[in-house]
C-alpha cells in the first residue's frame, strides 16, 4: 500500500504557540512517546531561537533511534549552522528550511523582491545540501503565493536537490479543492518532482487543516505535517489523531498507510495535556472525553444491540478507556436497568419503574448521574451498610521537600483511628493515610477546584470523583483549606462506597486514645 509519511510538529510548531511552552526535559518526554507512537519525522526546535532550543533539539537526537529527527531554519546561514550543531548527534536528521514566498510576506518580512527571494532561498538550499542528506524547503504561506513565482522556487530547489517540498497553508486559507489542484499542478509542472516527497503543512484557522491534508494527499501529497491535539500558531495545526483516524477508518477510499500505531494515540495526547497543563476539548474528534461517550436514549439503545450503530471506529483502536452509556435525561430504562445490573444491583421490572422515575426527577436539571447517586436511588430508605467515617484531624506538613507528610485521625463509631502516610503532594499523602484506614485504595479520576467569591481568602470548593473497586462515586466540599476540602471530598466519596459496598471492612488500623483537648478543639473544626 502506499505509505503517507507522518511528520510531528507537535515540538515546533505546537510548542511555540500560546499556552503551550515547554521544557527541554518535557520535550524528551513527548519526543520519547512519539517515536513509541510510531511517527516517520520528529520535528524537535527551531535551535537559533534560544541556546536552550539547541540544547533540547541535542537531547531528543541522543534518544531517537528509528524516527528522523528535523529542526527548523530560515534562509540564514547561522540559522543552518544551529541546525548542524543541534542535530549532529542524530541517527537521521533533517534540516528544514523556510523562506514566505507570498507578496504579503516578501514585503512585511523580508522587503525582498521575487527574484532577490529567489538567490536568497538557492543561496541557502545549496548549503543545507551539502551539510544534510535530507532537506525539506517551505515556500512559508505558498497557498497564498503568486503561483508562477511558487513554480519558480519549488523548480529552483528541486534541480538543488532538497528531498522534501513542504507547500505550507500557513495561515489556513486554502479550501480542500484548492489546495489539491495546486498540489497536482506542483506535480505537473515540476521537473524531477518525482524524486522529491511533496509535503502538506495545513493550519485550522477555518477547521479545514484535516480536509485540507488529506485533499493534499488525494493531489499527491506523500507526507503530512501535523500535530498531537492539533496544537499549533493560533487555532493550531491538523490534528494528527484526525488524519491517522481518517486514513485508517476510510482505507476503502483512501488506500494509504502510516506508520502510527494507533492504540497510543489516546495515551499520546493524555501525556501532551499532562506536560502542558492544557486539556483537550470535550468533544475533540478521536480523543475527547465525548468522542466515545453516548446520553441519548436511541443512541444507547443501539449501542446496547450493536456497537457499530453509532460508533465508526472502537475506543480500542485508539486506545481510549471503553465506550460510556452516562445517565441523564435523555437516557431510557434498558440503559439504566443495564447500568444497575453492571453495579451489582439488578433490578426487576416494578423496581425499574419506580426506580426509573426517581431518576428521571434526579436529572431534571440536565445533570447526569455517577454510579453512587444510581446505587441510591435504588437503596433509597435502606440504611447503610457502615456508619461513615468522620475527620477528625488533619496534618499535612507540605513544603518543596519531597515526600510530604500526612497525619489524618478518623473516627467511626465513637472510635478513632490515626494514620499517617508518605506522598508527591499532600492530597496523595492524606489520602493514602485515608486508605491505610478503610482498608480501600480509591482512585481519583476526576478532581476540580474552584474559588468560591474574589481574593486571597476565596473559599475553595472541591469535587471529585473516585473509582473503587470499579465503580465511581462523587464527593464534594468547601472550606477555607484546599487541602483540607480536597481530603473532606474524597472522604465523601469514600464513605459513600462504604455505605453501598457488599462486604465491609473493618477499620485496618489500630483504635488510639487521643488528648482530649485535641479531640475537642478539631471536632469544634469539623462542625
Ligand atoms: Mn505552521
Amino acid at each position: 500500500m502506499d505509505r503517507v509519511r507522518i511528520f510531528d510538529t507537535t515540538l515546533r510548531d505546537g510548542e511555540q504557540s500560546p499556552g503551550y511552552g515547554m521544557t527541554a526535559e518535557q520535550k524528551l518526554t513527548l519526543a520519547r512517546q512519539l517515536e513509541e507512537l510510531g511517527v516517520d519525522v520528529i520535528e524537535a526546535g527551531f535551535p537559533a531561537a534560544s541556546a536552550e532550543d539547541l540544547e533540547g533539539c541535542r537531547q531528543i537526537c541522543r534518544v531517537v533511534k528509528t524516527a528522523t529527527v528535523a529542526a527548523l531554519a530560515r534562509c540564514v546561514t547561522g540559522d543552518i549552522e544551529s541546525v548542524a550543531k543541534s542535530l549532529e548527534p542524530a541517527a537521521h536528521a533533517r534540516l528544514h528550511v523556510f523562506f514566505g514566498t507570498s507578496q504579503i510576506h516578501l514585503d512585511a518580512k523580508t522587503g525582498l523582491n521575487e527574484d532577490q527571494a529567489l538567490e536568497k532561498i538557492i543561496e541557502a538550499v545549496r548549503r543545507g545540501v551539502k551539510l544534510f542528506d535530507d532537506v525539506e524547503f517551505s515556500p512559508e504561506d505558498a497557498t497564498r503565493t503568486n503561483v508562477d513565482f511558487l513554480l519558480k522556487v519549488v523548480q529552483a530547489v528541486v534541480d538543488e536537490g532538497v528531498q522534501v517540498v513542504n507547500i505550507p497553508d500557513t495561515v489556513g486559507y486554502t479550501t480542500p479543492v484548492e489546495y489539491q489542484a495546486r498540489i497536482e499542478m506542483l506535480k505537473q509542472k515540476i521537473r524531477g518532482i518525482d524524486k522529491v516527497t511533496l509535503s502538506t503543512h495545513c493550519h485550522n484557522d477555518l477547521g479545514l487543516a484535516v480536509a485540507n491534508s488529506l485533499a493534499g494527499v488525494a493531489g499527491g501529497a506523500r507526507q503530512i505535517e501535523c500535530t498531537i491535539n492539533g496544537i499549533g500558531e493560533r487555532a493550531g495545526n491538523a490534528s494528527l489523531e484526525e488524519i491517522v483516524m481518517a486514513l485508517n477508518v476510510r482505507n476503502d477510499i483512501m488506500p494509504y498507510e502510516t506508520g502510527v500505531k494507533t492504540e497510543l494515540l489516546y495515551k499520546s495526547s493524555q501525556l501532551l495535556s499532562a506536560v502542558t497543563g492544557v486539556g483537550v476539548q470535550r468533544n475533540k474528534a478521536v480523543v475527547g472525553q465525548n468522542a466515545f461517550a453516548h446520553e441519548s436514549g436511541v443512541h444507547q439503545q443501539g449501542m446496547l444491540n450493536d456497537r457499530r450503530s453509532y460508533e465508526i471506529m472502537t475506543p480500542e483502536s485508539v486506545g481510549s478507556p471503553p465506550s460510556q452509556l452516562v445517565l441523564g435525561r435523555h437516557s431510557g430504562r434498558k440503559a439504566l436497568a443495564a447500568r444497575l445490573k453492571d453495579l451489582g444491583h439488578p433490578v426487576d421490572s416494578a423496581t425499574l419503574n419506580l426506580v426509573y422515575d426517581r431518576f428521571l426527577q434526579a436529572v431534571a436539571d440536565g445533570s447526569t448521574l455517577d454510579d453512587d447517586a444510581l446505587i441510591s436511588l435504588v437503596l433509597d430508605n435502606r440504611p447503610p451498610k457502615a456508619p461513615p467515617y468522620q475527620i477528625n484531624l488533619i496534618q499535612v506538613i507540605s513544603g518543596t521537600v519531597k515526600p510530604l507528610t500526612a497525619t489524618v485521625q478518623l473516627t467511626r463509631d465513637g472510635n478513632t483511628y490515626a494514620e499517617c502516610a508518605l506522598g508527591e503532594g499532600p492530597l496523595e499523602a492524606a489520602c493514602t493515610a485515608i486508605d491505610k484506614i478503610t482498608g480501600y485504595a480509591g482512585k481519583i479520576v476526576n478532581y476540580e477546584l474552584r474559588a468560591v467569591g474574589e481574593g486571597r481568602d476565596a473559599q475553595g470548593e472541591v469535587s471529585v470523583r473516585v473509582t473503587v473497586n470499579d465503580k465511581t462515586f462523587s464527593g464534594r466540599a468547601v472550606g477555607d483549606d484546599i487541602v483540607e476540602a480536597s481530603v473532606r471530598a474524597y472522604l465523601s466519596a469514600m464513605n459513600k462506597f462504604l455505605s453501598v459496598t457488599a462486604d465491609v471492612k473493618p477499620p485496618q488500623v489500630e483504635r488510639t486514645t487521643l488528648a482530649p483537648r485535641i479531640a475537642s478543639q478539631s471536632q469544634e473544626g469539623a462542625a
